[in-house]
């Protein structure tokens, strides 16, 4: 859109750059060979976009108003954008287990990014739940870091690609808890100072419980999408996935367009997040020469 001279302006929200910016490994986006990490790459695709003109601010949209043209954007609770055209493209945030005691312990051992806080367990025990791509890739990152790293996965078989799952079954350090969800976190507290010492597991086999002994506890059950914002202005589905009509990113607003995870429940690959931007930044485009 910069380069079509439609001057663009990018509200960053609260983690610039998205999921990416935790995610330690890619392997599968295209024009790095060697793969990379994510926040490389969110800021190669910052730079370019800063290059060819794109205006960016950092903030929160708090409200929108897709009611009229153009629409009204509050910033922050403090300030209005009027756009002539909006591509909503607020991602997902990693979902949390809801445990009993889960809330006690988040922050003091219980996290969902491992990139973020694995480092806290340097030659300490944890486990990682899930077992798709990201509690996989969560594992192989904890098993540089850590003395020894589970994984508690509710089915006997993982979702995640079979690279990462070759690679996880060959780390020494990693153990593999088949057929097993998390029942609670197992801690201590003392005064102010919380940590975890256990996670809670149950066999779904055989009913049996077990404490596994862990320092520290990574959740990775999926994602959930960014869209409350728009919620009663933009038509969802019941996981809240904005819909788009069928082969484009046009919502049920003329000249509301979304794109990546938020609309995407299916894919949810940093390349076809980008390839959607693409497609809405061209709608976007077309839409604003047609009015
Ligand atoms: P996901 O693919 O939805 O996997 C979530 C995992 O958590 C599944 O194995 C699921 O078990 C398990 N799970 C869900 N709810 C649970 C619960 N209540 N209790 C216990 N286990 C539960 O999510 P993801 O791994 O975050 O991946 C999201 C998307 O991002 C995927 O499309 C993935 O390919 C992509 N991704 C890509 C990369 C990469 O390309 N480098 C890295 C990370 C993620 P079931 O299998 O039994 O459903």
């Amino acid at each position: 859109m910069s380069r079509a001279e439609l001057k663009p302006l990018l509200i960053e929200g609260m983690q610039p750059g998205g999921q990416l910016t935790i995610t330690n490994e890619v392997e599968n986006f295209p024009g790095y060979p060697e793969g990379s990490s994510g926040p490389v790459i969110m800021d190669d695709i910052r730079q370019q976009a800063l290059r060819v003109g794109t205006e960016m601010r950092t903030g929160m949209v708090t409200s929108v108003d897709f009611s009229q043209r153009p629409f009204r954007c509050i910033v922050d609770n403090q300030y209005e954008i009027m756009a002539d055209a909006v591509i909503v493209a607020t991602g997902a945030n990693a979902r949390w287990l809801e445990l009993p005691s889960e809330q006690k312990f988040r922050g003091f051992g219980v996290s969902t990014c491992a990139t973020c806080d694995g480092n806290f367990f340097r030659n300490k025990t944890t486990v990682v739940i899930g077992g798709g791509d990201t509690a996989l890739e969560d594992a192989l990152y904890l098993s540089k870091l850590c003395t020894k790293v589970y994984i508690v996965h509710r089915r006997d078989q993982f979702r995640g690609t079979k690279a990462l799952q070759n690679q996880v079954l060959n780390t020494p350090n990693i153990e593999v808890v088949w057929n097993t969800v998390p029942v609670d976190i197992v801690g201590e507290q003392q005064g102010f100072i919380k940590k975890v010492t256990g996670l809670q597991v149950k066999n779904v086999q055989t009913g049996e419980e077990t404490t596994l002994e862990v320092n520290g506890v990574f959740e990775a059950i999926g994602v959930t999408p960014v869209s409350d914002l728009f919620k009663g202005q933009l038509d969802m589905n019941e996981q809240g996935y904005i819909l788009t009509q069928p082969g484009t990113c046009r919502t049920n607003v003329e000249g509301v367009f979304a794109a990546g995870d938020v609309q995407d429940p299916n894919y949810r690959q940093a390349i076809v997040a980008a390839g959607s931007g693409a497609i809405a930044g061209i709608e976007a485009s077309r839409f604003l020469m047609e009015q």
